[in-house]
Protein backbone atom coordinates (compact mmCIF):
# COMPACT_ATOMS: atom_id res chain seq x y z
CA UNK A 1 0.00 0.00 0.00
CA UNK A 2 1.70 3.34 -0.80
CA UNK A 3 1.02 6.63 1.01
CA UNK A 4 1.19 10.18 -0.74
CA UNK A 5 2.88 12.95 1.57
CA UNK A 6 0.89 14.92 3.65
CA UNK A 7 0.75 18.27 3.75
CA UNK A 8 2.57 20.10 6.21
CA UNK A 9 0.15 20.87 9.88
CA UNK A 10 -1.17 24.21 10.11
CA UNK A 11 -0.41 25.02 13.52
CA UNK A 12 1.52 23.83 16.92
CA UNK A 13 0.46 24.15 20.53
CA UNK A 14 1.92 27.10 22.15
CA UNK A 15 3.37 25.05 25.14
CA UNK A 16 3.71 21.42 24.40
CA UNK A 17 4.47 21.82 20.38
CA UNK A 18 1.82 19.24 19.69
CA UNK A 19 0.72 19.54 16.13
CA UNK A 20 -2.57 20.37 15.20
CA UNK A 21 -4.72 17.55 14.56
CA UNK A 22 -7.08 17.47 11.08
CA UNK A 23 -9.89 17.48 13.59
CA UNK A 24 -8.50 20.57 15.34
CA UNK A 25 -8.72 24.18 14.42
CA UNK A 26 -5.97 27.02 14.28
CA UNK A 27 -6.96 29.13 17.99
CA UNK A 28 -8.42 26.27 19.20
CA UNK A 29 -7.43 25.32 22.58
CA UNK A 30 -5.01 22.05 22.70
CA UNK A 31 -6.40 19.13 23.74
CA UNK A 32 -3.28 17.44 24.50
CA UNK A 33 -2.46 16.30 28.55
CA UNK A 34 0.32 16.38 29.79
CA UNK A 35 1.32 14.92 33.50
CA UNK A 36 -1.86 14.23 33.69
CA UNK A 37 -3.83 17.92 33.09
CA UNK A 38 -5.02 19.36 30.15
CA UNK A 39 -2.21 21.35 28.42
CA UNK A 40 -3.41 25.23 28.78
CA UNK A 41 -1.95 26.27 25.35
CA UNK A 42 -3.69 27.18 21.95
CA UNK A 43 -2.79 26.15 18.55
CA UNK A 44 -1.27 28.99 16.62
CA UNK A 45 -0.07 29.22 13.47
CA UNK A 46 3.12 30.83 13.23
CA UNK A 47 5.30 31.20 9.56
CA UNK A 48 8.49 31.20 11.41
CA UNK A 49 8.11 27.25 11.97
CA UNK A 50 10.58 25.49 9.75
CA UNK A 51 8.91 22.16 9.80
CA UNK A 52 11.53 18.90 8.17
CA UNK A 53 9.57 15.83 6.70
CA UNK A 54 10.10 13.40 8.47
CA UNK A 55 12.94 11.28 7.43
CA UNK A 56 11.26 7.56 8.37
CA UNK A 57 7.74 8.15 6.78
CA UNK A 58 9.22 10.55 3.96
CA UNK A 59 6.67 12.93 5.10
CA UNK A 60 3.44 10.39 4.32
CA UNK A 61 3.00 9.51 8.40
CA UNK A 62 3.34 5.62 7.48
CA UNK A 63 5.30 2.96 7.58
CA UNK A 64 3.96 -0.01 5.75
CA UNK A 65 0.45 0.29 6.99
CA UNK A 66 1.47 1.69 10.54
CA UNK A 67 1.23 5.32 11.44
CA UNK A 68 5.04 6.23 12.15
CA UNK A 69 6.29 6.25 15.32
CA UNK A 70 8.91 9.51 14.83
CA UNK A 71 6.47 11.55 13.90
CA UNK A 72 3.37 10.75 15.18
CA UNK A 73 2.07 10.09 11.76
CA UNK A 74 1.93 13.72 10.99
CA UNK A 75 4.46 13.31 8.46
CA UNK A 76 6.16 16.10 9.52
CA UNK A 77 8.58 17.42 12.44
CA UNK A 78 9.03 20.89 13.73
CA UNK A 79 12.56 21.56 12.55
CA UNK A 80 15.21 21.34 15.52
CA UNK A 81 12.13 20.16 17.77
ZN1 LIG B 1 -0.46 21.68 24.14
ZN1 LIG C 1 7.33 9.83 10.20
Amino acid sequence: MRHSAKSKPLAVCTICRALIDPKQRVNQRCGQTVHGRRCAGTFRSDLSYVWDPCRGCEATGFLGSLPCVDCGGYGWRLFGG
